[in-house]
C-alpha cells in the first residue's frame, strides 16, 4: 500500500496542507491515533493525551499534534482551546440515516459515470486498491487502514465520475472512518471487500448499469451493517444502566494508551 500513489491520501483537500515534518513520524502518529479512534480504544469524546502518546511512540509531541490536525480536518477529533483534543462523538442514528440517504442519491450515479468516463489508469488503480483491501484484516492498525482504503476507493470513484462537484461532495462527507468506528469486531471488512470487488469488476467492464447497481447494493448492505451495529450498541448500553452513557467506555481515555 505504501507504494500506491493513493496510499495515505487523507483527502485531496487535506493533502495541500502537507506536514512540514518528516512524513514517516506524522504518518506513524496518524496511523496509531487513527487505529485508537476507529477501534474506540479512545472512546467517543475521550481525551487524547499527547504526552502519553509521545512517550509510547518514542517521538516528540510535534508530529502528534500534526497528526491531530489531520484527524480534526477529517472530523475524527476536535480541539477544545486550552484543554486539548478529544475524539469525535459517534454519529447519531438520524445522522446515519441522512448520510446514507444522500450517498444513495449520489454514489450509484457517480459509479455509472465513472464506468463511462474514467481513465484506464484510474480503473487500474481502483482494481489494485480493491485487491489490496481483500487481504485479511488483522489487528487494529490494519483495520484502520481498511477504513482509510474504503474512503480512498469511494473518493476515487467520485473523482472518476468526471464531475468535480460530485467528487468534492463525497470527499467532504468524511463518512467512512466514522462508519468503521461502529463496525469494529464485525465482518464488515470482509463483506465490504467482496462488494467492492463486484463494483470494480463492473467498472472494469465499463458497464454503467452494473456499476450503478453494484454501488447501490454496497451502500444498502453497508447501511444494514450500521443499523445492526447501532442496535447492538444500544442494547448493550440499555443492559448496563448503572453508569452514565459517555463514561462507560473509558479504556484508553488517559493518555490514549489502552490498558
Ligand atoms: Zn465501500
Amino acid at each position: 500500500m505504501k507504494n500506491n500513489p493513493h496510499a495515505f491520501t487523507v483527502a485531496p483537500g487535506d493533502a495541500i496542507r502537507a506536514p512540514a515534518f518528516p512524513k514517516s513520524l506524522v504518518e506513524t502518529a496518524y496511523e496509531h491515533l487513527l487505529s485508537l479512534i476507529v477501534t474506540m480504544r479512545i472512546p467517543p469524546d475521550g481525551h487524547i493525551g499527547i504526552e502519553g502518546l509521545a512517550r509510547e511512540l518514542k517521538i516528540s509531541q510535534t508530529p502528534i499534534r500534526e497528526a491531530l490536525n489531520l484527524l480534526e480536518a477529517q472530523k475524527l477529533a476536535y480541539k477544545i482551546p486550552n484543554v486539548g483534543f478529544r475524539a469525535a462523538p459517534l454519529l447519531k442514528r438520524s445522522e446515519i440515516r441522512d448520510l446514507f440517504e444522500l450517498r444513495l442519491l449520489v454514489e450509484p450515479r457517480a459509479a455509472a459515470f465513472a464506468a463511462q468516463r474514467s481513465s484506464d489508469e484510474t480503473l487500474a488503480a481502483l482494481r489494485d486498491m480493491s485487491q489490496a483491501m481483500s487481504r485479511s484484516v488483522e489487528g487494529d492498525v490494519e483495520y484502520a487502514q481498511f477504513a482509510e482504503g474504503d474512503a480512498r476507493l469511494h473518493q476515487l470513484i467520485g473523482a472518476a465520475s468526471g464531475n468535480r462537484f460530485i467528487a468534492e461532495m463525497i470527499e467532504s462527507l468524511h463518512v467512512h472512518l466514522h462508519i468503521f468506528r461502529f463496525l469494529y469486531r464485525t465482518s464488515a471488512a470482509v463483506d465490504a471487500a467482496q462488494e467492492h470487488a463486484a463494483l470494480v469488476a463492473a467498472l472494469l467492464d465499463r458497464d454503467p448499469f452494473a456499476a450503478e447497481e453494484a454501488m447501490r447494493a454496497h451502500l444498502i448492505a453497508s447501511r444494514g451493517r450500521m443499523e445492526r451495529a447501532v442496535n447492538a450498541q444500544e442494547a448493550a448500553d440499555d443492559s448496563r444502566p448503572a453508569a452514565p452513557r459517555r463514561r462507560r467506555r473509558t479504556v484508553g481515555a488517559n493518555g490514549g494508551t489502552p490498558s
